[in-house]
């Protein structure tokens, strides 16, 4: 299976049926796990660094 790009979809063989444009790559998640992990992480992280700069303040 690979991703079209133009279209947004996966198609089976070396060209996309839908446009017949030869894409080299295989398919990709939209959106791996990992990726997820690390935006929650960070957003976790940037709140416990707010949290500890408004307790800082306030002593
Ligand atoms: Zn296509």
């Amino acid at each position: 299976m690979r991703w079209c790009e133009n279209c947004d979809r996966p198609f089976e063989g070396e060209t996309c049926e839908q446009c017949g444009q030869v894409v080299e790559s295989e398919i990709r998640e939209p959106m791996p796990w990992k990726w997820r992990f690390f935006i929650v992480a960070t957003v976790i992280y940037l709140i416990w660094r707010i949290y500890q700069l408004v307790s800082w303040l306030m002593h």
